[in-house]
């Protein structure tokens, strides 16, 4: 009989198949031997309690099964009886090869455009991706001479480029969006360009930069292989519209790239996109978005907080956290956003004069730091200053508060930096604590760079954090500037049933810089919908 259970196991009991066996067997009440057939399904930290253990949920398949003996099971909950084996099995489209298949626009190589790229070939369409950066290998040279030159290259950087912000950066797979598409199916596609099978299970999955690159350049190979192109190096800087109707791109080179239909899927950096809807008067809303700082704590820390003591198994990943808070400034939330535990704080700017900073990870998340944004949700009304840019007026304080970051250290990559007490206290630090931020940090007072409201309500939410996870506020913890593109401050609107743009019939406006998802999971799952959406009408 084959039966799914949900129970808690040690992290020691989770080390390989054969003692992880037993511990459900004893769990279960029933002989080891009896387990005929296993399959891990989900697992997540449970860390509620002192004892930190993980939450597992099994597919079992025991011979004559016993009657479990459920007084010894505790808090494990036996769940609905399966007769058939009942592993989601993702039915994914075949490719097909589109050499000589109907042409699909897309710009920009990005989890949207690459993921949209993928479905359009399974549905017989040729994709043709225009990307500004650089493949992939010649991209991580740029990184690497960022850091070591303090300066942003505006075209090849941890935004712009193959992969576009999902390759260098955390990797977390994690979604609420949901309801949106199927998330199986996008981590069945990293699996098969070469991401671990742990994502299926891992309830926070997790690839890491080390293995996006490789996974991006597998994902180009399959694109290629069946008659999808790429062209590098290659800026869209004009949409050809007549009659309201897409007719191609117009590239930095001059060239023209036609087709009827176009996925615009640039990411929240492409401001030059921004502008020039804003020039040709086509479509655009203001968006609400969130800015604020980088905190970064020593790993070991976090852990102890997280999992309550000193002495945590070592075998329990380096913790993660996730904080919210609702301040007395009228529901200001202020939330932490891409917590990575185990990683570093890197240059996330595009342009010259700004000064914007992330986190990434590798896969082993094996740095001694701890770095997350801590954010306060931007409203219209805070950027009143600006209001004759109309739409764009949230992107110009967005604009001016990474300028302000960037001409209060040094004009170049190294970022204003505070210790978390004295940014609490209102003073400047004369010394840092140590920091994973390899082009250096400069101590500042936050409180003079940021907008009033954000350290206001910044610092509101700390001493609440504070109080919840105890051990937060510690001068051995860094805030850095500035996080500020957690999401877009832009949406460029989508008729909700065709998904076209609601004046430019052909155009697809797909994925974050559109302003209809927000992170590498859901950015992918925009990407497929497109790509549905446009085989259905042009089948
Ligand atoms: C350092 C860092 C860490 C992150 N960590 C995580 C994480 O752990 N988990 C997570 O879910 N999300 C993470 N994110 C966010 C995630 O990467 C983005 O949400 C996701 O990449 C958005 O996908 P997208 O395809 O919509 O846009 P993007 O990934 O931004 O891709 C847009 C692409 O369009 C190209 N482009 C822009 N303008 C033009 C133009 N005019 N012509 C041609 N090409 C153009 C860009 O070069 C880019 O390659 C992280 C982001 C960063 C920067």
């Amino acid at each position: 009989m084959i039966k799914e259970y949900e129970l808690n196991v040690l992290p020691e009991e989770l080390v390989d198949t054969e003692t992880l066996i037993k511990a459900i067997a004893r769990k279960i009440g029933v002989r080891t031997e009896r387990i005929a057939d296993f399959e891990l399904l989900k697992k997540s930290i449970d860390a509620r309690k002192a004892l930190i253990t993980y939450r597992i949920k099994v597919q079992l398949r025991v011979l004559e099964l016993e009657r479990p003996t459920l007084e010894k099971i505790g808090e494990e909950k036996e769940i609905e009886v399966e007769i058939e084996p009942q592993i989601e099995t993702i039915e994914v489209d075949k490719y097909q090869d589109v050499r000589n298949a109907k042409p699909v626009i897309v710009i920009g190589a990005g989890p949207a455009g690459l993921f949209a790229s993928l479905k359009l070939i399974q549905k017989g369409f040729r994709p043709i991706i225009i990307e500004r950066g650089k493949p992939v290998s010649e991209r991580k040279v740029d990184l690497a001479q960022i850091i070591r030159q303090k300066e942003i290259n505006t075209e090849s950087n941890w935004c712009f480029g193959e992969g576009g912000a999902g390759t260098f950066s955390d990797g977390k797979l994690y979604t609420r969006s949901n309801k949106r598409g199927n998330i199986n199916e996008v981590l069945d596609l990293f699996v098969q360009h070469g991401a671990d099978k742990e994502i299926m299970i891992d309830a926070h999955p997790h690839i890491g930069t080390d293995r996006l690159s490789t996974i991006t350049k597998s994902i180009r190979q399959t694109i290629e292989t069946y008659g999808g192109e790429y062209h590098f190096n290659t800026k869209v800087i004009d949409l050809i519209v007549k009659d309201n109707k897409i007719k191609g791109v117009i590239t930095q080179k001059g060239d023209k790239i036609e087709s009827e239909i176009v996925v615009l899927a640039t990411g929240h950096s492409a401001r030059d996109i921004y502008y020039l809807f804003h020039e040709k008067n086509w479509a655009l809303e203001a968006k609400l978005f969130a800015m604020g700082v980088r905190i970064e704590h020593p790993q070991e820390l976090i852990n102890q907080i997280q999992y309550h003591t000193p002495k945590y198994s070592k075998l329990l990943p380096p913790a993660t956290y996730n904080v919210t808070h609702s301040t007395k400034d009228k529901d200001r939330g202020v939330f932490s956003f891409c917590m990575c535990p185990g990683g570093m704080i890197i240059p996330a700017s595009t342009g010259k004069e700004e000064l914007v900073v992330n986190g990434m990870s590798n896969s082993l998340r094996n740095s001694p730091f701890a770095n997350s944004g801590i954010v306060v949700n931007v409203k219209e009304s805070d950027a009143k200053k600006f209001s004759e840019f109309g739409q764009l007026a949230m992107l110009k304080l967005q604009e001016e508060t990474e300028k302000n970051m960037f001409i209060a250290a040094d004009k170049t990559m190294v970022a204003p930096a505070q210790r978390l007490t004295d940014f609490i206290k209102d003073r400047k630090s004369s010394a840092l604590a140590p920091s994973s931020y390899i082009p250096g940090l400069l101590p500042s007072n936050m409180s003079n760079i940021l907008p009033e409201f954000i350290s206001t309500n910044l610092r509101d939410a700390f001493l609440h954090f504070g109080k919840t996870m105890k051990g937060f506020i510690t001068s051995e913890a860094n805030i850095i500037g500035l996080e500020s593109r957690t999401s877009s401050p832009v949406r460029i609107p989508r008729d909700k049933d065709s998904l076209q743009h609601i004046q430019i019939s052909g155009l697809y406006p797909c994925g974050e810089g559109s302003g209809y998802s927000g992170g590498i999971t859901s950015s992918a799952i925009d990407g497929i919908n497109i790509a549905e959406k446009i085989a259905e009408t042009y089948k």
